[in-house]
This record gives structure tokens, sequence and C-alpha cells, in this order.
């Protein structure tokens, strides 16, 4: 049976992303642009995972389809674990990707140890509440310099074995990312509510 699922994220680059790793499954998508009096919803809960819950769920009362959602951050060590949930506003209110990336280049110059993690939590919400949440973690450092053009966000900064994720191709970040962890985890469950 073929479900329908709305995939609640504004960001179109986390979109195509989401898109891509749920593609395997028999899934309608919906998207946010199809419910256009839907607001986003306000980012103001104290970690990633009550986030993307707070996401799924309000996305999910509103059109009345199962809803998946997800929220990320940057995790750097040097930073006492900054940006991680601030990683959107890192540089301020309306900052730009590029502003981000420039103030954690900047934070970190000089600075030898440049561990850093990315964190996904996925939820995946009916209207009447909760299904799951899950979350996928992947170790890396920080660029002492932007390496590569593909991606986003922070993308061009984070390398992974000495490779930034902006230097691979989408399939090869698609293939080991903390998004494509969380979303793996999330995967048998998404493939219960379509057996139903
Ligand atoms: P959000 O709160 O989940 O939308 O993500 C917070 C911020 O983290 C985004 O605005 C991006 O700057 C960054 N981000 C999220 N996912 C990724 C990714 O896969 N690569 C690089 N940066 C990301």
């Amino acid at each position: 049976m073929i479900r329908d699922i709305l995939i609640a994220t504004h960001n179109p680059d986390k979109l195509k992303e989401l898109e891509e790793l749920v593609n395997p499954l028999k899934l309608r998508l919906h998207f946010l642009r199809e419910l256009p009096g839907f607001y986003p919803t306000e980012e103001d809960q104290e970690t990633l995972q009550k986030n993307a819950m707070k996401k799924a769920l309000e996305a999910a009362k509103y059109s009345g389809l199962i809803t998946l959602a997800d929220d990320t951050g940057l995790f750097i060590e040097a930073l006492n674990g900054a940006p991680g949930i601030m990683s959107a506003r890192f540089a301020g209110n309306s900052c730009s990707y590029s502003d981000n990336r420039q103030k954690v280049l900047r934070l970190l110059q000089n600075i030898q140890i440049r561990k850093a993690y990315f964190k996904t939590a996925v939820a995946l919400s009916a209207p009447d509440g909760i299904i799951a949440v899950t979350e996928g973690r992947l170790e890396g450092e920080i660029t002492t310099e932007e390496r590569g053009n593909n991606g986003f966000g922070y993308d061009s900064i984070f390398a992974v074995n000495g490779k930034t994720y902006a230097e691979m191709n989408a399939d090869e970040k698609n293939h080991l990312s903390h998004r494509a962890l969380a979303i793996k985890s999330i995967i048998p469950i998404l493939q219960k509510i379509i057996n139903n």
C-alpha cells in the first residue's frame, strides 16, 4: 500500500536530501508548499529531539497527515558544543549560511583540536501524537578553510576522513551523513506504517 507522508521543512536544501533518503519507500510525499496557510514552527525547544517533535506534531495536526520532520545541529568540541541547537542563527538572526561558516572559522583560528559532530533528530508524528524519534550522529572535523562547492550550510567546513561534505556528491553524502543515519533508523517504523 502507498502511504501519504508530509515532509515538514521549509528548507529546500534539507527537503532535497530528505526526499532522496525516503525515495526507496512506497510513499506519496507531500510538502509544506501545499499548505500555504501553515506558519513555520517556532524552534524554541532546548534539544534537537524536542524541536523535531514539535515541528512534526504541529504540521501533522494542521495537515491531518503522518509527518516527518528533522532538526540538526553542528557541535564543535573547542566551542563547548556550539553552535549546536543554535546552528541556524549562529551569526545572528538574519544571517546567511556563509556568515555562520565564517564565524566558525574565525572562532577556531589557531585552534588545533577541531573535532566536531553533526547530529540530526528525526521525528515522525500522526495528527494525534508522536510515533517515533530517532537520531543520527557523524563525527568529523572543522577544516581551516572552505572546501568544495556542493551541499549547503556548514558542508564546506565539515570534513569526514579528510573530505568535506561539500566535496562529496549528493549520493556520497547521503550514504554516510548524520541525516542519513537518522532516517535509516526510522525506516523500519515507516515500513510498518506502509504495511499496515
Ligand atoms: P535546522 O535547525 O535543522 O534547520 O538546521 C540548522 C542549521 O544547520 C541550518 O540552517 C544549516 O545551516 C545547518 N545544517 C543543517 N543540516 C545540515 C547539513 O546537512 N549540512 C550542513 N549544514 C547543515
